[in-house]
């Protein structure tokens, strides 16, 4: 099978991108799985540092394995925001394909050096491993949120980018340019096209990865990719699907007490959001 940077290669060649989703259940894995194959796209599973400790880092390894030998498809999975070497380390111990080391949140030269550690730890591992780095600070969390603020200083500065990407041998990068975690209900996000397309200039073999890709306006998340993201990061939409389903279901039949007949109708709608997303990201 190719690697994630080969499907890389090809993705950005084609002006598309690959989806990614996070999952703690195995039933919206599942979900991810199955509309990856039926659409014929490669398909990015995660889990954050939390949904790692609910699932278990070697138990997400072996979840995700017994798909990719099942469906023979390239289903690829990634540590997303692990803030620390601790956490960053036990994923590439336990064979996730890839990590996202999220040390934005500490001064600058610090998000070097440890991103640096994590690439040069993943490459002595296995030298095709890729590894994410961020800039510039995302703000709110994976969940329906009022409004969420974001400052001038929030924003990643491409002069950084280009240095970044030097000193610490990223190959993905999620930059900060507009894009927040979660969904707002009072506040229409938008994105700073402009300072994606300096970004580009600056590091165009880097993949630029948009984080918070639920809650967008379809066509600004069409533009980003035209523009050059190679990649969506998608959590809250899929986590309301799952979760506004199980709300029905439980209105609907209180005494249904079996799992599996209670869950089907959330992991329906895992897939009908994850469809939508990958039709998006690769049209
Ligand atoms: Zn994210």
């Amino acid at each position: 099978m190719k690697t994630l940077k080969e499907y890389f290669q090809e993705i950005k060649l084609a002006k598309k991108a690959i989806g990614h989703f996070n999952f703690s259940t195995a039933d919206q894995l599942r979900a991810f799985v199955e509309v990856a194959v039926e659409l014929n796209v490669p398909v990015m599973v995660a889990t954050s540092e939390g949904e790692a400790k609910f699932v278990g880092y070697e138990q997400a390894v072996a979840l995700v394995k017994s798909w990719q030998d099942k469906t023979g498809h390239p289903i690829f999975l990634n540590a997303d925001h692990h803030k620390s070497w601790e956490t960053a380390k036990a994923a590439i111990d336990a064979g996730y394909d890839t990590v996202l080391i999220d040390a934005s949140k500490m001064p600058y030269q610090e998000n070097v050096e440890l991103t640096k550690k994590v690439v040069d730890y993943a490459k002595s591992k296995n030298p095709d491993m890729m590894i994410e780095g961020e800039l510039g600070y995302l703000r709110g969390e994976s969940e329906v949120q009022a409004k969420v603020e974001i400052k001038p200083e929030d924003y990643a500065k491409p002069e950084e980018a280009r240095d970044f990407v030097e000193k610490t041998g990223a190959e993905r990068l999620a930059i900060a340019f507009g894009n927040i975690h979660g969904i707002t209900t009072e506040q229409d996000m938008h994105l700073d096209l402009d300072l994606l397309g300096k970004i580009v200039e600056v590091v165009p073999e880097t993949n630029l990865v948009l984080h918070g890709g639920s809650g967008l306006l379809d066509n600004e998340v069409s533009d980003a990719i035209k523009r050059g993201i190679t990649n969506v990061h998608v959590n809250t939409e899929l986590r309301m699907a799952y979760h506004d389903a199980l709300v029905k279901q439980f209105t609907s039949e209180p005494n249904q007490t079996t799992p599996y007949k209670f869950l089907k109708p959330s992991y329906e709608a895992t897939k009908e959001v994850a469809r939508k997303k990958l039709e998006l990201f690769t049209r």
